[in-house]
């Protein structure tokens, strides 16, 4: 079975969850009408189920492949996405001015989910392009902008990221990468880029890099990090390609999953290809020399949302694959008895992976379109709302990284159980979205990253206030419950309300033991991410099972549909949020386990 959109529960969760109704009431979200947000949905499922998802298993036999210098990726890619940039996708959410469609982030969040979920390899280069517009938007001079902007948004050309060095991986003040200023403006760049997605591939015909480097007189560490757009192809000033640039794709990796994806070795400047018989990659400062790093957390942000995206879009395919397999395998009598063996389905156990799965992967969806819709109030809303907005989506970022990569790994791996021994069969392809998520924790900074960021940025530096804004709301939804008459809402409040009152209790241990015993707080901070993580889902599927029973009451009700939105919520209480209070242990007086073994024990 291939990919199916589940358009109706998008739809949901941007009504009744993520605010759409208000945000195409701000200013410039004008076109994001209920028909063309519809439409809009309708199209990009269309494009994904029949282009990119069937090229999806192909990708992981025939990879990308390397050979002198340039990579061939998998065979139908280049039309795949000839596809999807012709059609505008790739503009969806930047700005009309360059070509965009300039729509809302929450209404690109769900086409960002579908084209993920349809194929994560093939994904990767608008993702990472994405990353490169947002980028230089908001950094690039006018000329860097007019001239590279439109064809990144029309597909011309594509983007990457290059952080990452041998010695430089989650540690980038360890970039070694050099820039020397030329008496033209413009700087030679050399040095050694390594895990470069999409680097070198033969969709687009440039390719247009952002790379962190250092000018020579630069103050060590991440202060001395600048940002410089390096294309393949040297551009003219009419924006026609030109001669090579002196950047050249050294190898590609072999990895575990995502292997259509080309991860490639870049070397700069080395004078394989020099220019003007200097050897140099030319390249042109992003902003101001030296803040490089604060750009590119920039483009970090919106692909650590991302790469959060990713993985609630793997999990959605993998719960789909494996319902249609429960209700097909046939295996054993039903416990309560029955006359021959039933589908697995039927199985309690089955039903208990298959809602894990479903329950992770809705709760995840719930909190990234409301991070989504955070963003866009940020951006449009008047100054006092704007400011709480930013706050919060930037909150909610690293737990949208973080936690849902995490979910995604459990959750294709339930995959697999439901599927037993064929499961780990390459051949029915569950296997590739566990191979697939895999990566998804790795990039764009680990899980540690991610959970060192909500503890230090995130939490510690404001006393925790937006993080006790959040519990105050969550605190409104559990009274909301408490008034409710049906058995599922009343249980839900009452796990709610017990995972807030720990949530509760880790945001004040985090904030007051900041300062006076680092080590104990950092030990406990994945904790705190996954306990965040748990919290704020089964907060966000607590608000669609109120919405749900407020649906039952219309007359035209999907009454399926709604109750399983209350059933889910209520699986997510039972199964998920009571963890809570045992990560909050975790987290408070969990430190001694971890750090009482002096290294050389290990
Ligand atoms: C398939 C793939 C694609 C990639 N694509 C790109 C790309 O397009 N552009 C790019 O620039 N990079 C890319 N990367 C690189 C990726 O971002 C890094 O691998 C990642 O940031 C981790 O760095 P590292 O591998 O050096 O691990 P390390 O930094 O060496 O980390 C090793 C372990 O130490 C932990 N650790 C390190 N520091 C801390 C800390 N302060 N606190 C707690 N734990 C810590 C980590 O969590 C991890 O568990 C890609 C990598 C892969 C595998």
């Amino acid at each position: 079975m291939s990919y199916v959109a589940p358009i109706k529960e998008m739809q949901f969760v941007l009504d009744e969850l993520a605010g759409m109704r208000e945000i195409r009431l701000l200013p410039g979200n004008e076109d994001a009408t209920e028909e063309t947000v519809a439409a809009v949905l309708e199209e990009n499922a269309k494009l994904m189920s029949e282009v990119v998802a069937p090229l999806n298993r192909l990708g992981d036999l025939e990879p990308s492949v390397w050979r002198n210098g340039e990579v061939t990726t998998t065979p139908g890619f280049k039309e795949a996405f000839k596809a999807f940039t012709s059609a505008g996708w790739q503009g969806i959410q930047h700005p009309a001015q360059y070509g965009g469609q300039g729509l809302p982030k929450l209404v690109a969040a769900p086409c960002m989910e579908m084209l993920q979920s349809a194929n994560l390899s093939f994904a990767l280069c608008p993702l990472l392009t994405d990353g490169a517009i947002e980028a230089l938007l908001t950094a690039g001079s006018d000329d860097l902008r007019s001239r590279f902007v439109p064809k990144l948004i029309d597909g011309t050309w594509t983007g990457t990221m290059n952080l990452t060095e041998p010695q430089a991986g989650s540690d980038l003040a360890q970039v070694k990468s050099r820039a020397v200023p030329q008496a033209d403006g413009t700087y030679r760049i050399s040095g050694q880029k390594i895990f470069i997605t999409f680097g070198e591939h033969d969709l687009a015909e440039n390719i247009i890099h952002l790379v962190l480097a250092r000018t020579p007189e630069a103050p060590a560490g991440v202060k001395g990090i600048s940002l410089f757009l390096v294309p393949k192809f040297l551009v003219s000033d009419d924006g026609s390609c030109g001669a090579r640039n002196d950047v050249f794709c050294a190898s590609i990796e072999h990895k575990l999953g995502i292997k259509a994806s080309p991860t490639a070795v870049l070397i700069y400047g080395d004078g394989k290809f020099p220019v003007g018989g200097q050897p140099g990659a030319v390249g042109y400062l992003v902003g101001e020399e030296n803040r490089g790093l604060e750009y590119m957390f920039i483009m970090m942000n919106a692909a650590r949302f991302q790469v959060g995206m990713q993985g609630i879009a793997i999990a959605e395919r993998a719960y789909q694959k494996a319902a249609a397999f429960a209700k097909d395998r046939v295996q054993s009598r039903a416990v309560e008895g029955s006359p021959g063996p039933v589908a697995i389905i039927h199985h309690p156990d089955v039903r208990r992976l298959l809602m894990f799965m479903r329950a992770n992967t809705e709760a995840a969806r719930a909190i990234a379109y409301v991070a989504a819709g955070l963003f866009d109030v940020a951006h449009g809303a008047d100054a006092e709302q704007r400011k709480h907005a930013q706050a919060a989506y930037e909150y909610l970022v690293p737990i949208v990284k973080g936690w849902s990569t995490e979910m995604s790994i459990d959750v294709t791996s339930a995959g697999i159980q439901v599927h037993g021994g064929m499961g780990f069969i390459e051949e029915t392809g569950a296997a590739q979205f566990y191979r697939d998520a895999r990566i998804l924790t790795i990039y764009e900074g680990t899980t540690a990253i991610q959970a060192n960021d909500l503890v230090g940025r995130k939490t510690a530096r404001d006393g925790g206030a937006v993080a006790k804004r959040f519990i105050a709301q969550m605190r409104g939804t559990a009274a909301a419950l408490a008034d409710a008459s049906s058995e599922d809402l009343r249980a839900i409040r009452s796990a709610l309300g017990e995972a807030v009152d720990a949530y509760a209790a880790v945001v004040d241990y985090v904030v007051k033991t900041f300062n006076t015993d680092i080590r104990s707080v950092f030990a406990g901070s994945v904790p705190y991410l996954k306990l965040a993580g748990i919290t704020h889902g089964g907060w966000q599927l607590a608000r669609a099972a109120l919405a749900a029973s407020r649906g039952l009451q219309s007359a035209d009700a999907d009454g399926t549909f709604l109750r399983t939105k209350v059933a889910t919520a209520r699986f997510f209480a039972d199964h998920m949020l009571t963890s809570v209070p045992g990560l909050a242990r975790s987290v408070v007086s969990g430190a001694s386990g971890v750090l009482a073994v002096p290294a050389e024990a290990f």
